[in-house]
């Protein structure tokens, strides 16, 4: 059972910011640092957490409690669920969120993944998948939130990403002009996936010159906030935005930090534009606060809630309508293949059925590549091969990626990344097993991890 604190920036986000500064390292004003922490109390210096750091980001001697050097960290927790020795903690707005529960006057919304659902039931002693969706729900509802599943979200950015891929096939590959293909002779092949934060913070800090390819499409939890704080509050709810208090429940501690960057408050810009809210109104985020598994575990526990002893029964909502294609965003290769079944119907005008694309699925193998053959309805036919990979544990093998890239630069059209092991089901803001996810450890021999 997870224990959460009340919520702590641990590295005060404003002190160490010069007078008129915008940068504090590779920090802008605003974003959060010190997401997680290794308590120099506990920390015996066993080293282990350093194999699984994807950017070498934790130092110190053997035996000698180590730290985190917060310029490096990507805050993905893969070192806090695989500390043997529980000695490292994760920022949490637990505390934060219950007291929004109490406050009458706001809406608090629910916006869960789908890795968590399939998680949570663990903090309950039952099994992974214990837990449906419905009485996922129904415990959201009687600790005072309403419910808004990440998975509609989910489906928003498919079609987005979908979308930017399709004009990039039309204008790398079929050479194809227009104005709204006129942005992306900016962006060039190959295209990288951008719903990870641990990988696209990864990118910025250590790989700057694929930015230019990383998908302009939000995670969908941003995507999520955003709609909530003007569609849904308008058409569905029908409630001030600004009442509206929105909360990512997420497997992922690195989406703490996303929910603070300064550009995801575009529901406040969009309703300030469009003077919705009052020209005085302070800005907002789109998300206002991100809890773990293990913190949504937490508050269900303070609120006397066990989710797996409530009714599995519940109404279909409009915030709750999703398709498959959200559900497997969760698992390593998922928003690959979702983003390209999206773009092969919208090209081909027929469903994918090449079975190729299922290779892609898993974690049993560090990096996947498969070529997809599309046939072009408007094109009489042609066929265009699409080449993609699947990174798994952006660990080492992002740097495999940047090798290959550089040696063949045409060698990939798509390229998903995920931080964590087989995606955000190994996130790091899921339940710690008693011996972390270490049946995954990277020195081990494949065979044991997969
Ligand atoms: S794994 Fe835990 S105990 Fe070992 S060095 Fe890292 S933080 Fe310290
Ligand atoms: S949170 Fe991730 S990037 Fe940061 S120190 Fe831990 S393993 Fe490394
Ligand atoms: S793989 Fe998923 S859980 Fe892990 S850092 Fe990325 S988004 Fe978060």
């Amino acid at each position: 059972m997870s224990k959460v604190s009340k919520i702590s920036t641990f590295e005060p986000a404003d002190e160490s910011y010069g007078l008129g500064a915008e940068f504090s390292g590779v920090h802008r004003r605003g974003e959060l640092r010190g997401i997680i922490k290794i308590n120099q109390n506990s920390c015996v210096g066993c080293d282990t957490c350093t194999s699984f750091c994807p950017t070498e980001a934790i130092g110190g001697t053997l035996g000698i409690a180590h730290r985190i050097d917060v310029n490096r960290c990507v805050n993905c927790g893969q070192c806090l669920v695989n500390c043997p020795f529980g000695a490292i903690s994760q920022m949490s707005f637990a505390d934060i969120v219950l007291e929004k529960l109490d406050d009458p006057k706001a809406f608090v919304v629910a916006h869960p993944s789908p890795s968590v659902r399939v998680s949570i039931a663990e903090e309950f002693g039952g099994k992974p998948g214990d837990l449906t969706i419905n009485r996922l729900y129904n415990a959201f509802e009687k600790a005072g939130f309403h419910n808004y599943d990440v998975n509609f979200a989910a489906d928003q950015t498919i079609l987005e990403e979908g979308t930017e891929f399709i004009k990039k096939v039309k204008y790398w590959i079929l050479g194809e002009r227009g104005e709204d293909l006129e942005h992306i002779a900016h962006h060039p092949f190959p295209h990288f996936t951008s719903c990870c934060p641990a990988w696209v913070k990864n990118a910025e800090t250590f790989h700057t010159n694929l930015l230019p390819h990383i998908s302009g499409a939000k995670s969908p939890i941003q995507m999520g906030g955003a709609l909530a704080k003007t569609w849904a509050a308008e058409f569905v709810w029908r409630v001030d935005p600004r009442d509206i208090f929105m909360v990512a429940v997420t497997p992922c501690t690195a989406k703490i930090f996303e929910a603070s960057r300064p550009e995801f408050n575009s529901a406040y810009e969009y309703l300030l534009e469009n003077r919705k809210i009052p020209n005085n109104t302070k800005s907002f985020q789109d998300i206002d606060a991100v809890l773990t598994a293990r913190d949504a575990a937490e508050i269900f526990r303070r609120k006397g809630i066990n989710p797996l002893l409530l009714s599995d029964e519940r109404q279909s909502e409009t915030m709750n309508v999703y398709t498959g294609a959200a559900t497997i965003f969760g698992n390593s290769g998922g928003v690959m293949e979702a983003a390209l079944r999206t773009a092969y119907f919208i090209l081909s005008g027929q469903e994918l059925s090449n079975p190729d694309i299922i290779v892609v699925r898993g974690h049993e193998k560090d990096i996947v590549e498969a070529t997809i053959p599309i046939p072009l309805k408007d094109y009489g036919g042609k066929i265009i091969d699409v080449k993609i990979a699947v990174v798994n544990g952006a660990s080492r093998n992002i740097k495999e990626i940047v090798k290959r890239l550089v040696n063949n630069e045409n060698r990939y059209h798509f390229v998903e990344v995920m931080n964590c092991p087989g995606g955000c089901v190994n996130g790091g803001g899921q339940p710690v097993r008693t011996m972390g996810t270490s049946w995954l450890h990277p020195l081990l021999p494949l065979p044991l991890r997969a």
